[in-house]
């Protein structure tokens, strides 16, 4: 009977979770291995970079319970935040402002509640057992609690400050932005030639943003532009508003760029504001939060800033003081929920301080263990790019309340501790009045930035303030697995608030997986069609055969998606299966003792090896080198040479017991990476023998004791079986049938000849001598030679077919040197006349 994937998937998932085989014991005197699981965003569906990435760290947490550590890993979601309002503006087609403030909050709760039962569902289809009695969200009051407390924390420290800067702000969805947040996009736009007007002279700017005409606070030139050296200084009228301003000299002004002279608005970018700030220029507010024109901006008042744009440009053509304009491509920074093109505000907000700890977040950084450690340079490259503190404060609906509740005159009276969790749009201030001025505390309705709740999952998770004792076991935790796309903001902010509350890193390893891209390379995108479902795939193909397509991707690269994997992951599984039936076949058949051959220390050997290699690429999260070494192990090692060895005196009780533990040690090696075939296999087969109650509590398997002589004797036997088996094959004889003869070549090699003749059925084993006559086949050259010789290729194949010496020596042809590395050869041998296959030291044939 065939493996059947699916039921068996179902079986041992729903076992596992009855039995609660993935609990976490907090009574265990075992090492803790603790993983900080990255919370899932309950915004929707589970998209192939889900399954990829939460796979991978379930590979991490089954590998560590084998080595014997208690297996911290916790179920967890990310409940908060722009994503969950934006689906949920989007499911019931309300826009958050118009609506309920505390009904709004239900219907994200709603909506989040039902995401999260099918993401639990999801991940137990994928055999992910992330532990339920862990289970945390980021919405819960008790994480909230922490939140705000570890808040208060730096706010009483003077890490969290109220302040006044410029901040990015999304119009759209009506909320600054943290840097992190930014996304750049390349766009075309407009860039527009517009006269400005002085005493006796004209100058021409250039600007992409027409509609900030009134917001303009200078015109700016670089000072070593010859052509506009003469006129700093001096004063223009600002078209249509005809306000004056001065012209000032920056050297940040690229003469190249446009005409070389700009306009310097208090909502332009970056370096308006750094250009404002230098030269003291008061800040204009003329466009407002929900991205509309203010009063500033007279007759343009209440139109967006596109309406004004065009309004603005008409108008300038109409006075003639528009020259041209012309396409030019732009980085726009927009948002990263709904791209929308940021703006800069001027706002009162929440920050915390980071560029004050630019050194400091990089040493912390250079203290962890990197998996790769290039990943590293990205957050340290993320570091120097800041210019600003992160801004902390939302004005958003859906998040964790900032616990602070503020008088008219603008003093803030924070919560204290034992008050959290609070909601100041609820509950009562800690003082009746403002302690400063004496009048009434309005509770503040602003949130939290989402990445202040999840940046404390490692305190969280450690019983931070919960449990003193437990924090200090805990605390640092061993693993972050997280994705390359945050590590400016989750791996950059949990590291710098593990260090300001604690003064340690919050983990001793931080592993930063790529991401999967669609199989043509590119990244996956509704709109490009190329999205694959992984729910779907693991319908198709199970999920074993998903996980061996993951685990196949290295870790921190880009890989695109691969079907075929799962086709021959598949295939594995079933390889697996087969061997177990072997093992069920052959049980309670032995009659005899027997002894250890030759080929049982080679396998044993062999094992070793694998065990060591395996032990050493997972401990270092190389799943997909792991993998390798497994799949080569199991299926031609041991499925196609060891067993097919073996099979002739399996009678024997000892060779059983060694192809038994073969087998189950390269399962429970490969467990953690394929779990349903092997906790099958187990249950099917090993259970009755080993006693533990799933394939996860036994051992990662120890090294055989072995002769290494007899396994240097165990390997030439077995290589002279597989060459003998390829000439069965080749000579069209029946693996089962009979043969007379099996011949050997060569200058005396040590071989077990009982095994020889009982896996070849041969009648006799044979050393002799003779000629062994050589003849090349087929010569390939290496495609890049084969194609930068085009047609004359073929013709040089042909020729060094015949020329063995040229082959063997090099050669030049065409101007291009062609060594013996370029060239696939593939020979036939014969000895008097028979058919051979031959090594390097010695040849087999076959008599019939
Ligand atoms: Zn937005
Ligand atoms: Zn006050």
């Amino acid at each position: 009977m065939p493996y059947d994937f699916r039921e068996s998937e179902r079986k041992w998932s729903d076992y596992w979770k009855r039995e609660r085989i993935f609990r976490f014991d907090f009574q265990s005197g075992k090492e803790i291995f603790s993983i900080d699981t990255p919370p899932r965003y309950a915004s929707g569906r589970m998209h192939i970079g889900h399954a990829f990435h939460y796979s991978h760290i379930d590979m991490i947490a089954k590998y560590h319970r084998l080595k014997g550590k208690e297996v911290f890993f916790p179920l967890c979601f990310d409940v908060n935040g722009m994503p969950i309002e934006v689906n949920v503006e989007k499911k019931y087609g309300i826009r958050m402002r118009d609506y309920d403030r505390q009904e709004f909050v239900k219907l994200c709760e709603e909506f989040a509640d039902a995401n999260i039962a099918d993401m639990i569902q999801q991940f137990r289809m994928l055999g992910i057992t992330a532990d339920e009695s862990l289970y945390y969200r980021t919405s819960s009051e008790m994480y909230r609690k922490y939140t705000q407390i570890s808040f208060i924390r730096m706010y009483n420290s003077g890490l969290a400050y109220r302040g006044e800067h410029p901040v990015n702000w999304c119009p759209r969805c009506e909320t600054a932005i943290a840097e992190s947040e930014i996304v750049y996009e390349e766009r075309e736009v407009s860039l527009n030639d517009i006269i400005f007007e002085g005493e006796g002279f004209k100058i021409t700017i250039s600007t992409t943003r027409p509609e900030l005409l009134p917001g303009c606070v200078a015109l700016a030139v670089n000072p070593g532009d010859k052509r506009y050296r003469d006129l700093i200084g001096k004063e223009v009228e600002v078209p249509i508003f005809r306000k004056k301003v001065k012209i000032i000299g920056d050297n940040d002004v690229i003469p190249d760029f446009g005409t070389g002279a700009e306009m310097v608005c208090s909502v332009g970018d970056k370096e308006d504001l750094k250009m404002i700030y230098r030269h003291s220029l008061p800040f204009v507010k003329t466009i407002d939060e929900r991205g509309r024109m203010t009063e500033e901006a007279g007759i343009y008042r209440g139109l967006t800033v596109n309406e004004a744009r065009e309004r603005i440009l008409r108008d300038l053509k109409e006075k003639g003081l528009f020259v041209s304009e012309r396409k030019i491509k732009q980085n726009v920074g927009t948002c990263w929920r709904c791209s929308t093109p940021l703006e800069f505000l001027q706002k009162r907000q929440w920050f915390v301080k980071t560029i004050s700890f630019k050194e400091d977040l990089k040493k912390w950084a250079r203290e962890l263990r990197w998996y790769p450690e290039f990943m590293r340079k990205r957050l340290e490259d993320w570091v120097d790019s800041l210019s600003w503190d992160w801004v902390v404060s939302r004005q958003r609906f859906f998040a964790t309340p900032i616990p602070v509740w503020e008088c008219d005159n603008g003093h803030a009276v924070v919560a204290r501790e034992e008050q959290c969790y609070v909601d100041p749009l609820l509950d009562p201030p800690p003082y009746e009045k403002c302690p400063v001025c004496g009048s009434s505390l309005k509770g503040s309705d602003e949130v939290f930035d989402t990445w202040m709740d999840s940046s404390i999952s490692p305190l969280f998770n450690a019983f931070y303030e919960r449990d003193e004792e437990l924090f200090r076991k805990m605390y640092p935790m061993t693993l972050r697995p997280q994705g390359q796309d945050i590590i400016r903001t989750w791996a950059y902010y949990s590291i710098l608030r593990g260090n300001l509350l604690t003064g340690k890193n919050p983990w001793r390893d931080i592993m930063v997986d790529g991401n999967i891209m669609a199989p043509d390379g590119r990244p996956m995108h509704a709109s490009w069609g190329n999205v694959v479902d992984p729910v779907q795939m693991v319908e198709k193909y199970g999920a074993d055969a998903f996980r061996y397509f993951t685990a196949s991707c290295s870790l921190g690269e880009d890989s695109p998606f691969r079907e075929r994997d799962l086709v021959r992951g598949q295939r594995f599984v079933n390889k697996i299966f087969n061997l177990v039936s072997f093992l069920e076949f052959y049980q309670g058949k032995q009659t005899s003792d027997g002894e250890l051959r030759p080929a049982d220390h080679w396998i044993r050997r062999e094992l070793n090896k694998t065990i060591r290699q395996v032990d050493d690429a997972m401990h270092s999260y190389s799943m997909d080198k792991a993998l390798r070494l497994l799949e080569n192990f199991i299926w031609h090692t041991l499925a196609d040479s060891y067993v097919e060895i073996v099979k002739h005196r399996l009678s024997d009780r000892m060779a059983f017991q060694n192809v038994y533990r073969i087998i189950l040690s390269s399962i429970v090696m490969i467990s953690p990476i394929l779990p349903f075939i092997s906790e099958d296999s187990y249950q099917r087969f090993f259970r009755k023998y080993e006693g533990m109650r799933s394939i996860f509590d036994l051992s990662f398997p120890e090294e055989m004791e072995f002769d290494a002589g007899e396994a240097e004797t165990g390997e030439l036997t077995a290589n002279v079986i597989s060459m003998a088996r390829d000439l069965k094959v080749k000579q069209r004889i029946p693996l089962s049938e009979k043969v007379s003869r099996v011949g050997i070549i060569s200058k005396g090699i040590v071989i077990d000849e009982r095994d020889v003749m009982g896996s070849l059925k041969a009648e006799r084993v044979s050393f002799e001598q003779g000629e062994i006559n050589e003849r090349i086949v087929s010569v390939k050259l290496r495609p890049e030679i084969y194609q930068s010789l085009r047609g004359k290729a073929a013709q040089l194949e042909e020729m060094l077919r015949e020329r063995p010496d040229l082959i063997e020596h090099g050669m030049e042809f065409e101007g291009i040197k062609i060594v013996k590395d370029d060239l696939t050869v593939i020979r036939e041998y014969s000895v008097k006349g028979r058919e051979a296959r031959c090594s390097d030291n010695f040849c087999v044939t076959l008599e019939k």
